[in-house]
């Protein structure tokens, strides 16, 4: 495909502030966004030129939107597969929507790193009450049961703690397709985002270092202060599934750092996959030569890839509810780059923006 000419549309499926920091991104170069999602006052739909509102299963509105854009990514990866397959045969989405239905099953993602030779936590399909009684039996708790699809922000998912109930546990997860997934004694939480480009031209941006509270992303920090090895084995691993998954865009990889090697070796255990930006990446905006989303922009608008330079050192930080009212203190902050997402109403929970702590190379 010829690169997008400037003042192109690029469609973005979902309204929250991963489409908001993709527009300002895409604005920069000269494009124009256009916004599907499903009430008013989202916060990409705040700022987009353009907002189609529907629901993400009504084929003729995604087709009338998808007529209206000259290609289609995705800042929620929840996305219908059917719907995303209905835009397909309209105008390109990016990336395409057989990734995107990898990445909204955590069977299939964790099914896909091991075909590649990558780690996972050990993992057994669930789909019923008696399916999970007899798991339990093999992979023995500390575990955890996570949904197949739809979790995120820890959501979807139970630790559990002796005694366990298989019957009880079933009900909880609401009896739906799942994973049981034994418990990783890890050193850290790392996440690796990689842009692949029309091309194939393929940069990863430097190894980020997670922290979160119940289940929520809280901090990222780069760098992560790895060995190299370790970092070159996240890195050699989020490529490897770019490649093999044949990305055009943006890939973030959420591994798990084992404090000793598998049996064959490997440090690295791939937990989760996220075909779109992601929260620790968030640093990427005040920190590095481009941000993730300059960079998703350039990989589906067929342009050069921009270098991934790290500027100095970065710490992020999620204002998660009420965190958002240290507005003042974070702007009278030295070297504090303030990010809010223009939502209304703190709850408890609800990311409403972040901050990036830079200490730039001298
Ligand atoms: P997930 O939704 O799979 O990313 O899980 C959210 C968070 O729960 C992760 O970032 C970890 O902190 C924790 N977690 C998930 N799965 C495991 C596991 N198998 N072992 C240890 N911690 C886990």
């Amino acid at each position: 495909l010829p690169p997008l000419p400037p003042q192109s549309v690029i469609g973005i499926l979902g309204g929250g502030q991963l489409g908001r920091m993709l527009i300002m991104a895409a604005a920069r170069l000269g494009f124009r966004c256009h916004v599907y999602c499903q009430t008013q006052d989202e916060p990409a739909a705040q700022i987009a030129q353009c907002v189609s509102l529907g629901s993400f299963d009504d084929q003729a509105a995604l087709e009338k939107f998808a007529r209206d854009c000259d290609v289609v990514t995705a800042e929620w990866e929840n996305v219908p597969v059917a719907g995303l397959q209905a835009i397909a045969a309209i105008t390109p989405v990016l990336p395409t929507p057989a990734i995107m239905a990898i990445a909204q099953d955590r069977l299939q993602e964790k099914m896909l790193a091991r075909s590649l030779g990558l780690g996972t936590a050990d993992f057994i399909a669930i789909d019923s009450a008696a399916a999970l009684a007899e798991a339990m039996q093999r992979i023995p708790s500390p575990a955890i049961l996570k949904t197949r699809r739809m979790g995120y922000d820890g959501k979807g998912q139970i630790r559990i703690t002796p005694p366990p109930d298989a019957k009880l546990l079933w009900q909880q997860i609401g009896e739906t397709p799942a994973i049981l997934e034994a418990m990783v004694d890890f050193t850290a939480e790392i996440s690796v985002i990689v842009a692949r480009g029309q091309d194939g031209a393929i940069k990863p941006f430097p190894v980020t270092r997670n922290l979160h509270q119940n289940g929520i992303l809280a901090e990222s920090h780069v760098p992560s202060g790895l060995p190299a090895a370790l970092e070159s084995e996240a890195i050699a691993a989020a490529i490897l599934l770019a490649e093999k998954l044949d990305l055009c865009g943006l890939l973030a990889v959420e591994m798990f750092v084992r404090s000793s090697p598998d049996a064959n070796g490997r440090h690295i255990l791939i937990n989760e996959i996220a075909p779109r930006p992601h929260n620790s990446g968030h640093w990427t905006m005040d920190a590095c030569a481009t941000s993730q989303f300059e960079q998703l922009v350039r990989a589906i608008a067929g342009l050069p890839l921009g270098t991934t330079d790290l500027r100095g050192s970065a710490v992020m930080f999620n204002l998660i509810g009420a965190a958002a009212l240290e507005r003042e203190k974070w702007l009278s902050t030295p070297n504090a780059h303030l990010h809010l997402y223009g939502k209304d109403e703190i709850r408890e929970g609800r990311k409403m923006g972040h901050v990036t702590l830079v200490q730039e190379n001298k």
